[in-house]
């Protein structure tokens, strides 16, 4: 994509180094190291400076910014819990569970990384960037007084407010391997956020939601979108679906920026989700959002295998910053996430992964009826 003034894109990796202070429990599988791991990568390439490229350290956002979305009763029980004073009004608010533990750091680590995301919707906003990356954001599944799936402050939903309440035309994409439900039910019933979900379908992994008869309700009828895909999609099946729903759909709607949850948990091995993707999938899909020619705000989210995913964020920063150089270039080959850690030399994708030929089948028949079920249900909305 080039910017309206024909130069190249302008590229912002929103993180700095007291995002990385902020561990989760060393039971819990959230890494908050991925966005620093990722980070290094980058800036060993050179991939944060020079004349379109560069790195913006994120403030914290402040109480007033978070209650745009969220209560102030719940950001009070989550201030508290911190403390020591885990009630049952905290509890009833889903905080203190195995996917939500208290633990210290917890407020300012999600205020940080919610702080991230709005600096880099402030710059798309102001026109000083065309792509800005915070792979510390992502937390979809917040509520506006519920914490869930590792998430406290959603992020997400508040760079959408943003942008939205800046007379924005808003598309979300997201392509965690997990619904991106608490995004979903922020703007269910509004038209100027678009919501694209694509994840491991309800029956095999939480949150159990986002199916083909999401769509809205309202005047925001049509503007929720959900394609839930089998356990084993691979690649090939998922550019399938991705080409069917969201291509059409962005270009029918036209959107003024593009927000995109860059969850990595549908890799293979990914520990806790069973889809079976290579980065090079993630690559396409960041390549094909580039190709609209609209800002584009990407976050991190899921995604438990750590090397593979801040690799892959690594690369989807290089296809989003204009540095990679394709499935046929020099990056390919080296990686793999079938392959142990140690075995990796240095390149960004992972070597191609193709699944037998029976299983291939069932699972691409499988997404095509899911496909023309979302088609049924949400085309018509959109003259399609
Ligand atoms: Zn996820």
């Amino acid at each position: 994509m080039t910017s309206p003034a024909g130069t190249p894109t302008r590229a912002a990796f929103v993180h700095c180094p007291e995002i990385e202070r902020y561990p989760y429990p060393p039971n819990c599988p959230f890494s908050t190291a991925r966005a620093g791991l990722a980070r290094k990568t980058v800036a060993s390439m050179g991939l944060l400076s020079g004349p379109h490229r560069r790195e913006v350290a994120p403030a914290p956002a402040d109480r007033g910014a978070l209650l745009e979305f969220h209560t102030a009763r719940y950001l009070d029980a989550l201030q508290a819990a911190e403390a020591g004073h885990l009630g049952v009004d905290g509890l009833g608010m889903g905080i203190g569970t195995d996917d939500t533990p208290v633990f210290k750091g917890m407020v300012a680590y999600a205020s940080l990384a919610c702080g991230a995301s709005l600096k880099a919707a402030g710059l798309i906003d102001a026109g000083e960037a065309d792509v800005a990356f915070n792979p510390s954001g992502g937390f979809h599944h917040a509520r506006a007084a519920t914490a869930a799936g590792f998430c406290y402050v959603n992020d997400i939903a508040l760079a959408c407010l943003h942008l939205a309440g800046a007379g924005k035309r808003v598309v979300f994409l997201d392509v965690d391997a997990h619904h991106g439900d608490g995004v979903q039910d922020a703007f269910y019933s509004r038209p100027d956020v678009l919501t694209i979900s694509f994840h491991e379908s309800g029956k095999t992994l939480f949150p159990g939601t986002g199916w083909p008869e999401e769509i809205g309700v309202g005047d925001g009828t049509g503007y929720s979108v959900n394609v839930p895909l089998p356990p084993g999609t691979h690649d090939e099946a998922f550019m399938r679906a991705f080409d069917a729903v969201a291509v059409p759909l962005i270009g029918a709607y036209g959107p003024d920026v593009i927000v995109l949850e860059l969850g990595l948990d549908g890799l293979a091995g990914d520990p806790l989700a069973h889809l079976s993707l290579t980065n090079n999938a993630y690559a396409d899909v960041a390549e094909q959002v580039l190709g609209v020619g609209r800002p584009i705000l990407a976050t991190g989210g899921g995604g438990y295998h750590v090397e593979n995913t801040a690799r892959g964020w690594a690369l989807a920063w290089s296809v989003l910053c204009g540095a990679d150089d394709g499935p046929d270039g020099l990056n390919v080959g080296l990686g793999g996430v079938m392959l142990e850690t140690t075995d990796w030399q240095g390149g960004l994708r992972d070597r191609h992964l193709a699944p037998d030929a029976s299983q291939r089948d069932r699972i691409v028949a499988e997404i095509d009826a899911t496909v023309e079920q979302v088609k049924a249900n949400v085309f018509p909305h959109h003259g399609l």
